[in-house]
């Protein structure tokens, strides 16, 4: 298949050539045509598969084979982060170049002078209006958008939205807009609340999944057994010995990627940390410094597994064990795009064995335990039947060898 076979417009068509995209992905072959056939959808599949353009593509075709005037906000795409609203409009900007349609990113954090251009965007009705939930409501709680003639209203990361409580910020935007409009969702998972979502607010929708696949072959996933405090020692212990020009750290917490970020740093590594505390600038620029190598290690928690861009990471490291199975898929697969080889590792502490199991049964795979090297000590024994408990994850007072373990409640 190709993107003409999609009958794409010849606009649309040179965005793609330009963009190096020579042919659809999966996700894109099956939504394109629905979208383009006017119909409500609900669209799975995991990250970095191309949702982007899924969605993109097929509006842009409308603005164009259309022609479509400015003056009236034709998209809202409603995005859970900055940085994904930023990439978003990046892909636009590629795709739609050839194109008559105008976009503008709604995502705040700027200053006056961005407030103000947002505003003007809003007002003159630039065709495709891309934000994050809280900002769009500020601009469309003071009345001068143009959005009586709505046409697509597209939520993306749907599943993170609701993760980060944007359910009732989402109700609060689709109540302002006009009811006869399409409206499309695009989420890397489908659990129960989505498909809640999806039936609240789509009309009659065609529902397209594309089953998550096992992580790729290329990345190379292992697993040490570690009590938390012998983490920190283990991340410095892998630098050490490998080449690892680009490395995320995922951890769990807001405040353990404070710590984690600053231990690395007076340790004199080159880490520094993307979090939802900075201002925007500051984590673009980030971003920037990670993806052109000049930072080499990336802590942050899982607000960019999903959705955010970053190629050819050489390593990951799971600081804690996702709690949702399908995260683990997510944050691996950040390695080992493209064609190079990744790693991905995974540290677990006592009341992660039983979490680290599901991850197992998911990707239908046992992941390789490597033992711990012997100057950090010993760490806790392999039982991934054991379920979590509380503090387990702290080197027990009184360590019994091969013993201990077996608390049941
Ligand atoms: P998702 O939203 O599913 O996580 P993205 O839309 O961010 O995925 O796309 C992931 C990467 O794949 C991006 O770098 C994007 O430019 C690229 N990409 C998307 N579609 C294609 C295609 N048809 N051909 C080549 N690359 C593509
Ligand atoms: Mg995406």
């Amino acid at each position: 298949m190709t993107f003409k076979e999609l009958k794409l417009h010849e606009d649309v068509l040179q965005g793609l050539d330009a963009m190096g995209f020579e042919k659809p992905t999966p996700i894109q072959e099956e939504s394109i045509p629905v979208i383009l056939d006017d119909k409500d959808i609900i669209a799975v599949a995991q990250t970095g598969t191309g949702k982007t353009a899924a969605f993109l593509l097929p509006v842009l075709h409308k603005i164009s084979e259309q022609k479509i005037q400015e003056g009236q906000i034709n998209t809202l795409v409603i995005s859970p982060t900055r940085e994904l609203a930023v990439q978003i409009d990046q892909q636009l900007e590629g795709l739609g170049y050839f194109t008559i349609a105008t976009s503008m990113p709604v995502y705040g954090g700027g200053d006056g002078d961005g407030f103000a251009r947002e505003k003007r965007a809003l007002q003159d009705g630039a065709h495709i209006i891309v934000g994050t939930p809280g900002k769009l409501i500020s601009h469309l709680n003071l009345g001068y958008a143009k959005i009586d003639n709505l046409k697509h209203l597209i939520l993306d990361e749907a599943d993170r939205m609701l993760d980060m409580g944007f359910y009732d910020d989402i109700m609060k935007i689709i109540n302002q807009l006009p009811k006869d409009r399409q409206t499309i969702m695009f989420s890397a998972t489908m659990p129960p609340k989505i498909r809640k979502l999806a039936k609240d607010i789509l009309t009659d929708p065609q529902e397209v999944s594309i089953a998550i696949s096992k992580p790729a072959e290329k990345v190379v996933q292992a697993a040490f057994l570690a009590y938390d405090g012998q983490k920190i020692e283990l991340v410095k212990y892998l630098l050490r010995d490998n080449d690892v020009p680009s490395l995320i750290i995922f951890a769990s917490t807001k405040i353990k990627v404070k710590q984690l970020t600053r231990e690395l740093q007076s340790q004199g590594l080159n880490a520094n940390m993307i979090s939802s505390d900075l201002e925007q600038a500051e984590r673009l620029t980030i971003l920037n410094e990670f993806k052109s190598k000049k930072l080499q290690i990336l802590v942050a928690t899982d607000v960019i597994s999903r959705g955010i861009d970053i190629d050819n990471i050489d390593m990951v490291i799971n600081f804690d064990v996702p709690n949702d199975p399908e995260d683990y898929i997510h944050r691996i697969g950040r390695t080992a795009r493209a064609s190079s080889e990744g790693e991905a590792v995974t540290f677990i502490n006592n009341d992660d064995q039983y979490k680290f199991g599901r991850i197992e049964e998911l990707i239908e795979k046992e992941i390789r335990k490597v033992k711990l090297p012997s100057e950090l000590g010993e760490g806790p024994e392999y039982n991934p039947k054991r379920r979590g408990g509380s503090g387990g994850g702290r080197r027990p007072y009184n360590r019994k060898k091969g013993g201990g373990g077996n608390r049941r409640r």
